[in-house]
This record gives structure tokens, sequence and C-alpha cells, in this order.
């Protein structure tokens, strides 16, 4: 008899789960293709060169522990928003954002998410079906009411973008919109500067709230400044708005959890009140938030060389992402005619519900081409990943998201010619 007895072990998310099973299973040429992180050729998590320079700099320059302020480092702040909105941005020249330092991009959405529930009458938030599960929890938490939006076209591996715009003019006045702005999570689609131009107009007229979720900046397109066009172009139009930013993937700093939350408002006294209400209710969640991946943060993103450095390094990961991409689709396009039967003898690709999914085609898996960032969906449907993990010890999650990280040389050799249409 023990105080938890009523306690029943709840469900991982498909995340946590695909990646467990993999820890368990004791083959050793099983592949991890739930990772978060990236890998090297040799299944390394990388650390990048500039961040390596940076992190020297950070600990020569400040070797004491001293806790920060409860908003965090402020130069990190500075920067972070400055990535986000642009250096020149009007909404930081008149001091109208306000803005706390994170730990990592989950705890920004979770703030966002806290505040809403305090300060936000509307409890009810929209969200891209499909999108990261934890955005599911985080509100779900909160007992915040979720509703789905239409934004994966399913078949065409591309934005659904006549329903994702329909579902927003159907949005009531002053409600809460989730966006990605780059590399979704877990699609790899994501909206061109005009159809953003287009619905920061839609939500300005729907008198709708954005948050953007920002967790790779730089990663879908290779350049910071292209993969923030969302977030500038709705700053541009007028909105008020916020973004949670996270440094883990963009700088290779996932365990040291820098990340930001920022509020743009219509002025900069309503950003006073923002800015003390995010600091109080971070005293109640974290106090201070850990120093050290901030500072690395802080002298990589001010240094300019290291900065052009950085910069750079970002454009090689995603290149590789790119060429991880090419590689994956090119061996499922290669795949016998034989392996595409079995492929339909499973079911027919992951059926989001306003997709018109029906039969697998290799024209299909092209169009994932045109995917960005560190994922890839290519149809796999729930069925088809369950025999992946059973009887290939491949693990990619549930809903049939591939992490490219994980899609490296040495993985790809383990399974001789066999991966990718083993994956069928
Ligand atoms: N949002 C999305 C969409 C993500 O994919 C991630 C990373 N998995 C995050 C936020 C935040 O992750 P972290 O807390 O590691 O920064």
């Amino acid at each position: 008899q023990g105080w938890f007895q009523h306690l029943k072990v709840p469900r991982r998310d498909t995340i946590c789960e695909a990646r467990l099973r993999c820890r368990a299973d004791p083959n050793p040429d099983k592949i991890d293709l739930s990772l978060v992180t990236f890998r090297d050729d040799d299944n390394n998590a990388i650390v990048l060169e500039s961040v390596r320079e940076a992190k020297r700099q950070a600990q020569l320059a400040d070797g004491a522990h001293e806790i920060q302020s409860l908003a965090g480092h402020p130069g990190f702040v500075q920067r972070a928003i400055e990535l986000a909105y642009g250096a020149d941005a009007a909404c930081i020249r008149e001091g109208r954002v306000a803005a706390v330092q994170t730990v990592s991009g989950t705890a920004a959405c979770r703030l966002f998410a806290q505040f809403q529930f305090r300060h936000y009458r509307y409890r009810q938030i929209h969200m891209p079906r499909p999108t990261w599960f934890n955005h599911l929890k985080i509100w779900e938490h909160l007992r915040i009411q979720r509703s789905d939006y239409r934004y994966y076209g399913g078949r065409t591996r591309d934005v659904n973008w006549a329903g994702f715009t329909q579902d927003l003019e159907r949005m009531s006045a002053g409600e809460i919109v989730l966006l990605q702005p780059c590399a979704h999570n877990p699609t790899g689609c994501d909206l061109d500067l005009a159809q953003w131009q287009e619905a920061a107009e839609i939500m300005l007229e729907g008198r709708l709230f954005p948050f953007f979720d920002c967790a790779y900046q730089g990663l879908a397109s290779g350049d910071l400044d292209n993969d923030a066009q969302g977030i500038r172009a709705f700053e541009q139009s007028g909105h008020e708005m916020a973004v949670a930013q996270s440094f883990a993937a963009n700088t290779t700093l996932w365990g040291e959890r820098p990340g930001c939350l920022s509020f743009v408002c219509s002025t900069a006294k309503e950003a006073e009140a923002v800015q003390t209400s995010l600091e109080v209710m971070a005293r109640s969640l974290w106090s201070s938030p850990p120093a050290y991946g901030a500072r690395i943060v802080h002298t990589l993103l001010s240094d300019p060389d290291l900065r052009q450095q950085w910069e750079a390094e970002v454009k090689g990961m995603t290149e590789t992402l790119q060429q991880r991409r090419q590689a994956l689709v090119q061996g499922l396009m290669d795949a016998s005619e034989e392996t595409w039967q079995s492929w339909a003898l499973h079911g027919s690709p992951h059926q989001m519900q306003d997709s018109e999914d029906d039969a697998p085609s290799r024209l299909d898996c092209e169009a994932a081409l045109n995917q960005r960032g560190m994922f890839s969906m290519i149809g796999l449907n729930p069925k088809q990943v369950a025999i992946l993990h059973k009887e290939h010890s491949i693990y990619p999650t549930r809903n049939g998201r591939i992490a490219l990280g994980g899609i490296t040389p040495s993985n790809l050799q383990k399974a001789p010619h066999s991966l990718l249409s083993k994956m069928l």
C-alpha cells in the first residue's frame, strides 16, 4: 500500500517511445531515427567549431558562477530578439519588445502557455495538424483547449494552403494561433514569403494572435534571416505577437538549454507590464535560467568573426541535411517494384484526416525532396513504423517522422543497400 498506488504508468510521447525502444534493442545495427540531435558521419552528436571557440572565450571572460537575473542574460536576450525580428526592427527600436531567457524552446512554449492561462481570457489555442507532440502536452497540462487547423497536405508532401487559409478565416477574433516559422516539425513543409504575408493579413483582419515557435532558425534554408521571414512579415504588418526561440539545433548546444520568449507589444508601456509579468512567472518556475549556454550564444552572436563562422556552419549543416534527404528519397525512388508492392500490403501511407493519401507512389516520395529542416515525412503509417521497429531495428517515430540527423553514412553502411528499401 503506497501513496502512489493510484498512479498508472502514463504513455510516453511518440519520440520518447521510439528512443526507449531503440535503446532496449540489442541489435548492434539498430538505427535511431527519432533523434533530435544532428549526428556526424560516425554517428556522434556534432559540436560546431564556432561554438567551441565561443565556449573558450565565454569561459575566459567570466569564470564565476553568479546567478543570473530573472530575465536571464541581457546580452543574450538582446541578440536573440535581433535574430528573430531583425536588428533594425521597429519593435526593437521603439522599445516594444518584452523578452526573457528561458530553459530552451520547450520552456519558452510553456511560459507562453502559462502567460496565456494567467492573463488571457480565451482558453483555446489553434495548432497545425500535425505538430510537435510536446505542443499538445504543454497546453494540455494547463487545461487549455486545443483545436487543429489544416496544415499538411499528405500526399502532396507540402502545405495544404487552401485548407490552412480557410481554417484561419473561420477562427474567432481574439484567438491564438501557434505557427512554426521554418523547418516545420514533423512535416518539413514551410510557407513561402508571399504566403506568410497573406497569412499575416488574414490574421490581422481576423484579430488573431500569432505565437511563433522557432526551433530551427537557419536550418530550413541555410540562411538565418531568410528563415525568420515569416516572423518579420508579421512584425512589419503591425501584429502584436509572441516568439519562442530554441538555440538547441542551430548552435548544437542541445544540452545547455539556451532559449528565449519574447512579446511584441503595441506600446513600450504595455511591453513593460508584459516584461514584469514574465519575470514574475519565471520566478516560480525556474527562478533564474541556466547561464552557461546563454553566455556561449551571446559570445557567438556578438563577435563578428565568430558569427560569420557560425552562419557558414549553419549553412553547412543545412546542406548536409538536404543531402541526407536526397539520399533517403533517392533510395525510395530506386526501390524495386516488389518493394513498393510490399509497402502497399501494409496499408496506405500515413492517413491525415484532411489529406487525400490513398496509395503510395514514387511521385509522392519525390515531392518530399521539397521538405526542409531536420525531419522528413515520406508517408509511413503507424503499422509500417511498427514493422520497421520490430523487424528491422529502424526507429522513426510512430507518426512516421524520420529524423535526418540519424541518416548518416555509417548508418547507411550498416544496412548496405537495404536501409531504405527495408523502410518500405
Ligand atoms: N518546438 C519545436 C517545434 C521543436 O521541434 C523543438 C525541439 N524538438 C522545440 C520547440 C524545443 O526544443 P528544446 O527545448 O530542446 O529547445
